[in-house]
């Protein structure tokens, strides 16, 4: 069974955390280090790893994560000017904390979606 993070025992709220939205599917909580005036981090209450874990039965908690993205996004007060979804998986993509998410950013323009490989 994969190993647990950080991110369950915020699901549980046994660690504190600024949670924005939480639901029987999935939790959304403000990230510790924001890349953007907006930047939530959007995860399902059930532990997948990474987006090569997601499975069938995944499928309503995968699809409540957008759900929950849209409403956010008003809640916040940025879905007319736009913002970003962003699922890393893995090494090469920077995923740090394996217990899939999905990151909303927004809030200002964001520039191009990928960084060049000089800056990575
Ligand atoms: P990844 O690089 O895995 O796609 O993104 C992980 C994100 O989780 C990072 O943006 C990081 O700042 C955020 N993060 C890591 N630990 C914590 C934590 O304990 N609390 C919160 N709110 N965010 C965290």
């Amino acid at each position: 069974m994969a190993e647990e993070t950080i991110f369950s025992k915020i699901i549980r709220r046994e660690i504190s955390a600024d949670i924005v939205y939480q639901d029987d599917l999935v939790t959304a909580f403000r990230d510790i280090s924001p890349q953007a005036p907006t930047h939530i981090l959007i995860v399902p209450n059930t532990l997948i790893p990474t987006v090569n874990d997601v499975q069938p039965e995944h499928e309503q908690a995968l699809g409540r994560m957008m759900i929950a993205a849209a409403k956010i996004a008003q809640q916040e007060g940025i879905a007319e000017e736009g913002y970003r979804l962003v699922v890393n998986c893995n090494r090469h993509a920077g995923q740090e904390v394996y217990h899939i998410h999905m990151h909303l950013l927004g809030g200002r323009p964001l520039g191009p979606l990928l960084a060049c490989e000089d800056d990575v």
